[in-house]
């Protein structure tokens, strides 16, 4: 999965960070759907790599409870994880125990839970008053 994360990030496109991102989810039928970064000058509106994976997945049919793993690819050093705006997707398509996976360029790892991730998550019941 490393390589095809690798790969997957020349795909990105960044013409003002140059930070790649590629993220992958797999599916618990054993669908794999790709996503990478995409930037724009105003800022607000770029796309995360997990994003697009998973509403590419969303695209095929996919809901909450279909998807089985989550692996993340970022540019930096460090193993980082998917900002807060991506928690928020993840924790609305994939079940808490779902894993996880963020690689650096390095292949270094971190695994995660999506209930490690987002541990105060705001969900549905929340829409409630
Ligand atoms: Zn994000």
């Amino acid at each position: 999965m490393i390589e095809r994360l690798l790969k997957l990030q020349e795909n990105s496109y960044v013409p003002i960070s140059k930070y790649r991102t590629s993220s992958i989810v797999v599916t618990k039928d054993g669908n794999i759907f790709d996503g990478v970064n995409v930037e724009n000058p105003s800022f607000r509106d770029g796309l995360c790599a997990e994003q697009n994976a998973i509403v590419s997945a969303c695209s095929k049919g996919y809901k909450k409870g279909d998807l089985s793993l989550l692996y993340v690819m970022t540019d930096g050093s460090t193993v980082s994880t998917p900002c807060f705006l991506c928690r928020q997707v993840i924790n609305e398509l994939f079940e808490e125990d779902s894993l996880v996976i963020c690689y650096n360029k390095k292949g270094e790892s971190k695994i995660f839970k999506v209930k490690d991730l987002c541990p105060f998550p705001f969900g549905e019941e929340d829409l409630v008053w």
